[in-house]
């Protein structure tokens, strides 16, 4: 895709040496967005992370975790940055009609294959981070201490950051002083956005099974009918957020799924349910589940159910909380070198397993949003002209997303290292 926008829509300066840097850019992104990896399957994506991670003369260690990728530049006494850029790809079929988009597919969980979308932008943030590991590579005049550029697994499932934890990340590199991550969303392209406090939401996954007594559909009296009871479930699951929580405290909770029975004249013997939970503190995650606990085990004795009801979590993602005073750095920095590009953001009720990473070294950490829409598109005014993460429309403009993105990793990291 060509762009009237190859730079951004303000005319501020680009740091110099980021626009020698664009023209590779580009290419490389193109040939991420060409082929996304599912989950824990990123070994094209990783080769080509460590590959140019050791080109810029970074220490490099691959294979972490599954195929996480930590290269570590040390440039003399000073502060530690991290900076993490996830590299994997959802389950989605391409539809932006780009000339460099995805007809890549892929054995999903289930064996079957599937078609792979980078729909979640995370070619941009690891086309971003390569091209901000080479500028600190050939700008080493212009800061001291050391920067690591870490490429994850497996966000998409929740499960990369602590696989790369698990394998003794916390070994291979030195304990970072602060650590940044930043996604694209559906902001206009080039702007971005920093807040302290907390930025994503939790995301808890919970299948529930339970249990009722099959039979005739014709003889209702002698069964226990677990579609009645998954009903009365959904029903008073929708009172923990209007009557349990305080009213202004932030939770969600969908039933996504509900399966049972097979035909009209067969009473099931079982109902499964999936739950998607989000919440902003882990406080209000654990009141949240007590009450689902309570309300399952209420409804399953009100019914008669022969057996206890099964409660499977999966895909469980932390909340993200940005430091407070790590986050001002930040903002002080980019409202310097971004001007009017650097816009107010209100946290995201999405979910992220980043911060793990930060965790497991006991640093604090900063998360900012990174604008990917076309600059057109925002420009009409329209709020929702701008396709979502996980729109098979996703289609950040590269230019602007990827200079900005690029310029957001430097910014931040010289505000430890210059
Ligand atoms: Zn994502
Ligand atoms: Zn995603």
């Amino acid at each position: 895709m060509s762009s009237k926008n190859d730079s951004s829509r303000t005319d501020r300066t680009p740091l110099a040496g980021v626009p020698e840097l664009t023209e590779r850019q580009l290419e490389l992104y193109q040939d991420l967005h060409a082929h996304p990896e599912l989950s824990h399957q990123e070994t094209r994506t990783a080769g080509i992370a460590a590959e140019a991670s050791r080109e810029a003369g970074f220490e490099v260690h691959e294979n972490v975790g599954t195929t996480g990728v930590v290269g570590v530049l040390s440039q003399g006494e000073g502060p530690v940055v991290l900076v993490r850029a996830d590299m994997d790809a959802p389950p989605l079929q391409e539809q932006t009609g780009l000339d460099y988009a995805s007809t890549q597919t892929a054995a999903g969980p289930g064996g079957e294959q599937v078609h792979v979308m980078h729909g979640c932008g995370h070619d941009v943030h690891v086309a971003a981070l390569i091209s901000a590991a080479q500028w600190m590579s050939d700008h080493r005049d212009q800061w001291a201490g050391t920067f690591i550029a870490l490429f994850q697994p497996a966000e998409e499932q929740g499960a990369g950051a602590q696989s790369m934890v698990d394998a003794g990340l916390t070994e291979l590199a030195p304990r970072p002083d602060i650590a940044f991550a930043q996604h694209v969303l559906a902001l206009p392209a080039g702007q971005l956005g920093v807040r302290p406090g907390p930025f994503y939401s939790t995301a808890a996954n919970l299948r529930i099974t339970v249990h009722g007594e099959g039979g005739h559909g014709s003889a209702p009296h002698l069964t226990v009918d677990p579609v009645v009871l998954a009903a009365a479930i959904v029903g008073r699951l929708q009172t923990i957020i209007s009557r349990e929580l305080p009213p202004g405290e932030f939770a969600v909770v969908t039933v996504g799924q509900i399966i049972a029975g097979t035909q009209s004249n067969i009473i099931a013997d079982r109902a499964v349910m999936e739950l998607n939970l989000r919440t902003y503190s882990e406080e209000t995650e654990a009141q949240v589940l007590a009450a689902i606990d309570r309300i399952v085990r209420g409804e399953c004795a009100a019914a008669g159910s022969p057996k206890e009801p099964e409660f499977d979590f999966h895909d469980g993602f932390p909340v993200t909380v940005n430091d407070d005073d790590a986050s001002e750095r930040v903002r002080v920095a980019f409202a310097e070198h971004f001007g009017e590009d650097l816009q107010p953001i209100d946290r995201q009720t999405a979910s992220e397993d980043f911060a793990m990473i930060p965790e497991a070294f006991g640093t604090p950490y900063v998360y900012w949003g990174l604008g990917g829409g076309h600059a057109e598109a925002a420009a009409g005014g329209e709020e929702g002209t701008i396709p979502a993460n996980h729109s098979p429309y996703f289609a950040p403009e590269p230019g602007p997303t990827l200079q900005a993105g690029t310029e957001a990793i430097i910014v931040a990291a010289r505000a430890w290292l210059a």
